[in-house]
């Protein structure tokens, strides 16, 4: 149950989700609420259902296109707004297109609620940020609330340069020995991710019907990404053989996957995430290659990212919060954990298929949100 202790803190937690008590709104409330605030749009952290929704002015057309009809207030990174006498800004996570932290100011405090976030732990050079999106922003504050799905020490990301050149390796290969290459990774985020980084001249580049609405996304926000084609616009089959064939993980084994099996040669498939660090992830994936590739900060990218706010305070979320928790009270800092519904990476974070972008396609979600009245200003 809610506490009805009066509190100075400008988050608590809530079984809906995380609250802010002076301005009456969640940040990526897990269940249906009146006013959200939301930090990015994976389905775990941006859910149907809600009222009013507040997010990031690159996320809109994500969000649209994952939530159907929904009644949506943007704000460019950096602009503020007060809501009952908070000031409420968003500013850049580095984690996927639109992907903010939230910040609130209020009675002299101010909080930061991160999200999740991509910020290189070994490096400032701007080659490590993530490419597809507004890099990570430091933003200071008295409080910081992190996400902590990759903090235990042995999460340390090479850097990412070095990443590319190995999966451009792999698919050189491939392709020389007339072999296509399929690449599972997350349909919102890293399939995006990999596109950005790979070298387009190696061959033609397959998609997954799952991914392409959300390149379209990405293209319509500015986001350069090499040319993709659906496997069903692909005329001359041979070429498949140097193909690289980019999907959703759910497709390992289905029969659209075994298209990429040409004349008895089977498709050389890998796994691109961050539990590609383990060699048990590894194993259970059952593919040739795993590709240690996240959109979420390793071990020293959420030391250097909570070290840059300058917070005294420091709450944890979504992850190892033990561990995280340990490691911030030994460094000073007053330190402790929320409990909450998000679980980004660790199943298989697509929408729902009632959400589904090709459903949300349909319904023609642009055309039915002209028609509702201006928002009530949140
Ligand atoms: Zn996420």
């Amino acid at each position: 149950m809610p506490t009805t202790m009066p509190s100075a803190d400008l988050i608590v937690e809530r079984p809906e989700g995380l609250y802010c008590p002076p301005g009456d709104f969640y940040i990526d409330p897990w269940r249906p609420v009146e006013r959200a605030v939301i930090t990015h749009a994976h389905a775990d952290h941006s859910r149907v259902g809600h009222q009013h929704y507040l997010a990031a002015a690159p996320a809109e057309g994500v969000m649209r296109s994952r939530l159907g009809v929904i009644t949506l207030q943007t704000l460019a990174y950096g602009e503020q707004i007060e809501h009952h006498g908070v000031r409420v800004s968003l500013h850049p996570a580095g984690h996927v297109l639109g992907s903010a932290q939230v910040r609130l100011e209020h009675g002299g405090q101010v909080w930061v609620a991160s999200g999740d976030y991509y910020v290189s732990g070994a490096t400032s050079d701007a080659r490590e940020d993530n490419l597809t999106c507004a890099a990570f922003e430091p933003v200071r504050c008295h409080c910081f609330i992190t996400e902590s799905t990759f903090g235990l020490p042995i999460y340390r990301w090479q850097p990412q340069h070095e990443l590319f050149a190995d999966i451009n390796a792999w698919w050189q290969a491939n392709a020389d020995a007339g072999r296509a290459s399929l690449l599972l990774g997350y349909s919102f985020g890293k399939a995006q991710r990999i596109l950005a980084g790979v070298d387009a001249s190696i061959g033609p580049i397959v998609v997954h019907g799952a991914v392409e609405p959300l390149n379209r996304a990405y293209r319509e926000a500015g986001v350069r990404l090499p040319e993709t084609q659906l496997v069903t616009e692909v005329t001359d089959k041979a070429s498949l053989r140097r193909a690289l064939a980019i999907a959703p993980p759910a497709v390992q084994g289905s029969s659209w996957a075994r298209r990429f099996d040409i004349a008895g040669q089977s498709a050389s498939d890998a796994f691109a995430s961050g539990w590609m660090q383990l060699r048990g992830a590894r194993r259970r994936r059952a593919v040739d290659r795993g590709f240690v590739l996240s959109d979420h900060a390793d071990w020293p990218g959420l030391q250097r990212a909570i070290g840059a706010t300058g917070a005294q305070r420091v709450i944890v979320t979504h992850g190892y919060e033990a561990v995280m928790v340990r490691w911030l009270q030994q460094q000073g800092l007053e330190a402790g954990s929320f409990h909450t519904e998000y679980d980004d990476e660790r199943q298989d974070a697509e929408p729902p298929a009632a959400a589904a972008p090709d459903a949300a396609e349909n319904a023609d979600g642009a055309a039915a949100t002209a028609a509702l009245p201006a928002p009530p200003p949140f």
